[in-house]
């Protein structure tokens, strides 16, 4: 059976433009996931017709011009987009990141030539098969990542390839070929010419990838995310010598450990990434020679913050991770009150993220000190999903009074309402009273006598 499973709409518009005389075929990031055996989640389409081409072959159909000067075309089929550029070969290239002027060209094999990696550099079509100037296949079956063509150039052109390298061999598994890995090394200070929010589109990705893999890639390319803009205390960690029983890994590789034993979201592989860097900033040692860390989170937060920003990260994700970095390795003891208020500052999903980081962290310690850290996760997290499970209250919003309540009562709208909301919502978190309505307007303090 054939590896390709290509969506009907895709192969419509192949057989489209064929009939009308012009060759068509699927290529790039859809071949490759197809020969590992992956569904692809995109189909990008190629053609040797001209936009103007394309527009005359799709007839009645809708058509975007979402790059014309580039040649995509954007078709809507069954209420998806398509996209089908025509062949075209990148012209010179003067800003590291993209070709001055493009060229279209004839022949598919030109088009592929232009293409960052061998395994991303294949063209599919439904009866012609598979065209592969470069090898990709043999190079996806031995795992190995290569440029086409010269790396050194290649990177240098485009210097976000280094990060889209990086990111494919975390994906895939695939071990960068000696010369390609050397480039990505010799290259990385190009990365400084890259737009930011670039380099955070591929961190956010790169970060995703399945944790085994992950960790033997950020190993060995820590170099290369150091130079993403904010991130050059990652260097630091390389070799620190943490110099603590908690500890036998080194810095880089505590913090490797952390983030591919978190689960592989977002937030928390940010957090887990940029958790421990304040460390470098906070370091005391005693009397016995032993490193302490102490506010190490709060400055680690700030280092994150800052990285964040200079790496034009959305607000809301970045509001998370440095919430996360800050308030890791807390440790409090799991109590019912602690629980109930936490919950109402962090929401669940928040402090079950908490949680999930703290136990990356421990996961990074030495072997003897993770067991009475694990079990104090694990009292955590069941006593979490008691107290959720018991629909206890633990924000304002579950309070069984409300403004409307105190107005009845005859408190008047206003700070001072908001303060005996705050305390009765405490006091229910405490434990102290119960989340009634009785019980807590009983509470309420009474009104002074009326004068006279
Ligand atoms: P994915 O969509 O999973 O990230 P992909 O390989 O499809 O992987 P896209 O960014 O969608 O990646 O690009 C589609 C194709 O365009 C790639 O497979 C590659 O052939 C080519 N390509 C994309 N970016 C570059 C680049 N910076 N330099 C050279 N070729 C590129
Ligand atoms: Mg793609």
């Amino acid at each position: 059976m054939s590896a390709f499973s290509i969506p009907a709409p895709a192969t419509a518009i192949l057989e489209r433009l064929e009939a009308a005389g012009h060759e068509a075929w699927a290529v790039g990031g859809c071949v490759r996931d197809s020969l590992l055996g992956l569904s692809p989640h995109d189909w990008d389409l190629c053609t040797s017709a001209t936009p103007e081409e394309m527009a005359a072959a799709f007839g009645d159909w809708t058509v975007i011009p979402t790059g014309l000067r580039h040649g995509t075309l954007t078709v809507r089929l069954e209420k998806e987009n398509w996209e089908v550029t025509t062949f075209r070969a990148d012209g010179e290239y003067s800003d590291h990141r993209r070709p001055d002027q493009v060229r279209f060209v004839s022949r598919v094999e030109e088009d592929l030539s232009r293409r960052d990696f061998t395994v991303n550099a294949m063209a599919w079509h439904p009866r012609r098969g598979l065209r592969d100037p470069f090898g990709g296949a043999a190079d996806l079956k031995k795992r190995i990542l290569r440029a086409v063509g010269d790396p050194l150039r290649r990177f240098d052109e485009d210097a976000l390839r280094i990060l889209r390298g990086v990111r494919f061999a975390a994906w895939y598994g695939l071990a960068p070929e000696a010369g390609t890995a050397a480039a990505i090394h010799s290259c990385r200070g190009l990365l400084r010419r890259v737009a930011p929010e670039r380099c955070m589109a591929e961190l956010r990705r790169l970060l995703c990838a399945p944790g085994e893999q992950l960790g033997a890639v950020l190993r060995e390319f820590w170099d290369v995310l150091g130079e993403l803009p904010g991130l050059d205390f990652l260097w630091e960690m390389k070799g620190y010598d943490q110099q603590n029983p908690h500890h036998t890994l080194d810095l880089m590789e505590h913090t490797i450990a952390a983030v591919v034993s978190v689960p592989a979201r977002e937030p928390l592989r940010l957090a887990a990434l940029l958790h421990d860097g304040g460390k470098l900033r906070c370091r005391t040692v005693d009397g016995e020679g032993i490193a302490h860390y102490y506010g190490h989170p709060r400055e680690s937060a700030k280092l994150a913050e800052t990285a964040l920003r200079r790496l034009r990260c959305e607000n809301v994700l970045r509001r998370r991770v440095v919430d996360l970095v800050e308030r890791h390795d807390l440790w409090a003891p799991p109590t019912l009150p602690t629980a109930r208020r936490w919950l109402g500052k962090l929401g669940e999903e928040e402090l079950r993220d908490l949680l999930a980081l703290e136990r990356g962290d421990t996961l990074g310690h030495a072997p003897d000190c993770q067991p009475p850290r694990l079990a104090l996760l694990d009292q955590w997290e069941a006593l979490l999903d008691m107290v959720l499970a018991e629909g206890d209250c633990f924000t304002m919003r579950d309070l069984a009074v409300n403004g409307d309540d105190l107005l009845a009562a005859g408190i008047p709208a206003g700070p001072e309402m908001g303060r005996i909301l705050k305390r009765l919502l405490s006091e229910v978190q405490e434990g102290r009273l119960p989340n009634e309505k009785a019980a807590l307007m009983a509470s309420l303090p009474t009104d002074p006598p009326p004068a006279g």
